[in-house]
């Protein structure tokens, strides 16, 4: 039989999205597949009474004409269909001892603001930020140059070598060929809960892309929320000659004599294909494709990576303008940091034991930056933690409701504590614990980033390959590199079609 696609994607998160409306427009035929009705995976949103929230972006970094981040989007045919808000503030940090407030696209003045907090270290951030910003330079050399993939990889260690020479280490230890201030590197890494782990253990080789991006480019929304993001991916590969079929699961990866031939799905039975390409954790590929098509070394392998942490996020709607509980329109991310190192408060989120006083969180102020998903008068926000699966996924139906309910209260109490009056003006409460993240795209164990972008899991050479050792079978999104993120996920397929297709 003839194979009827040259890819199949199983999964319409944002990676499969991407690499599909890439492939389809250089004329492949393409089919993504997705078990939910709604395409997006975590880019998605969803709606309660009159107020719509965006399931997970809190911020898209770089995604301004001109900046290297917008040429993924440009490459997905999506740059007229999708408008990107820039946020009024990139984020403020409160902690007991610094208070800071980056803005927008203004690295200078975050520096200022670091020299006003720690003025015996000017010439060490100086220093800090002028290397970060070349290596940033040699990472968008490497990831967006026009030269092919392969010439690129040969020429890293010439023509970016920066790439090989901190790809390796932690963020940590990259802070401190700058400065030993402990307090310093912790502030600088005021985001870590955008990558899963504290600076002590994150990879720097996947952090310092954003870690500049965010600052020079400036943090966004999706105008209408992320689902008119993946809307306008699926509008993108359906107008070349691609299709999506939703509500459809893949049940079943066929392999022939070592090559894949296809897939079996729940709406279209038997679908043959070149190409499969899993938009899904790894683990789940190889359960559909059969574990007799992989080596003993290579299974065990897979077990042995670790999963990304899980998070919590709780999504208010509220009866009254933010500025009645005196949120200023400049206002967007606030992120509370108790008085404990990162490690300290990870080992508590892991634990699950989450309080304001050991575990750190954020404040999302939503229609500070597009009043069209709130009704006129009202407004909306979100609150997020990271937080360990434990067990979130085995409790019985009572027990779990109660556990959402109390991280829930807990959440709101915190935001009580620095907007008074909040509990008094909610119209909407609503959250999305581990469970519900698994329910919603099958992640295991919740996991919001894939898998832990510790080093031993990040970058070219050791994050989980995009390539599997069965022909045809690729992997796109979170699991694969470069990782985790909109653009991370968005830059996995463009690599995949710049190296593969
Ligand atoms: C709460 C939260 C906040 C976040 N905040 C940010 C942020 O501010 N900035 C940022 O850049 N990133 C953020 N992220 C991360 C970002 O959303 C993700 O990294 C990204 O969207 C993952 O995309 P993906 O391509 O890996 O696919 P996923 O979103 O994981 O989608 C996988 C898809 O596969 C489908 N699927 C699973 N099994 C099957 C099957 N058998 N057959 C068919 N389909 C199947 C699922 O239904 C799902 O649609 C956040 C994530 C979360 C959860």
């Amino acid at each position: 039989m003839s194979e009827q696609y040259d890819a199949v994607f199983i999964g319409a998160g944002l990676g499969a999205l991407s690499a599909a409306s890439i492939l389809a427009q250089r004329g492949r035929r393409v089919l993504v597949v997705d078990k939910h009705n709604v395409p997006g995976g975590y880019a998605t949103n969803f709606k309660r009474k009159d107020f719509t929230f965006d399931v997970s972006l809190h911020s898209f970094d770089g995604v301004v004409r001109g900046a290297e981040s917008f040429k993924v989007i440009e490459q997905c045919g999506v740059a007229d269909k999708v408008e990107f808000l820039h946020h009024p503030t990139l984020y403020r940090y409160r902690s007991q001892d610094v208070d800071i407030t980056v803005g927008h696209r203004d690295l200078e003045g975050y520096k200022r603001e670091l020299y006003r907090c720690f003025p015996d270290e000017v010439e060490n951030i100086d220093r800090l930020f002028a290397e970060s910003q070349r290596n940033y330079r040699d990472l968008c050399g490497f990831l967006y140059h026009e030269r092919p993939f392969w010439l690129r990889f040969l020429s890293t260690p010439f023509i970016y070598p920066r790439v090989l020479k901190y790809g390796h280490e932690t963020v940590d230890h990259y802070f401190s060929r700058f400065t030993s201030n402990e307090r310093l590197k912790e502030v600088l890494s005021a985001q870590w809960s955008y990558y899963g782990l504290p600076a002590k253990d994150l990879a720097f080789g996947y952090f310092s892309y954003p870690f500049i991006d965010y600052l020079q480019n400036g943090g966004y929304s999706i105008k209408g929320g992320s689902q008119a993001l993946s809307d306008a991916l699926v509008e993108v590969i359906e107008q070349n000659g691609g299709r999506v079929e939703l509500a459809s699961d893949v049940k079943q990866i066929l392999v022939e004599r070592g090559r894949v031939g296809g897939v079996v799905t729940r709406r279209s039975g038997m679908v043959r294909a070149k190409n499969v390409i899993a938009n899904i954790s790894p683990h789940a590929v190889v359960a559909l494709a059969g574990e007799g098509h992989f080596r003993q070394k290579y299974l065990a392998k897979l077990r042995e990576l670790k999963l990304s942490i899980s998070g919590f996020q709780v999504y208010l709607g509220l009866n009254c303008p933010l500025s009645e509980l005196g949120v200023g329109p400049e206002e967007y991310i606030h992120f509370f940091a108790p008085p404990k190192s990162q490690r300290e408060q990870f080992a508590h989120i892991q634990a699950g034991e989450l309080h304001a006083d050991n575990t750190s969180w954020s404040i999302n102020y939503f229609s500070n930056v597009d009043p069209t998903l709130v009704p006129q008068g009202k407004s909306s926000l979100g609150l997020f933690t990271l937080t360990g699966a434990s067990d979130w996924h085995a409790l019985q139906k009572l027990d779990y409701r109660r556990k959402k309910r109390a991280l829930t209260d807990l959440l709101i109490d915190n935001a009580s504590s620095v907007l008074p009056g909040l509990r008094d003006r909610i119209e909407i409460c609503e959250a999305g614990s581990p469970r519900t993240l698994t329910k919603f795209t099958h992640n295991p164990a919740g996991a919001i980033y894939g898998f832990e972008q510790n080093t031993k899991q990040s970058g070219l050479f050791n994050r989980f390959p995009q390539k599997y050792p069965v022909k045809g079978l690729y992997q796109v999104g979170a699991w694969t590199f470069p990782g985790a993120g909109f653009i991370g996920t968005m830059l996995s397929a463009r690599l995949l079609a710049d190296r593969y297709f």
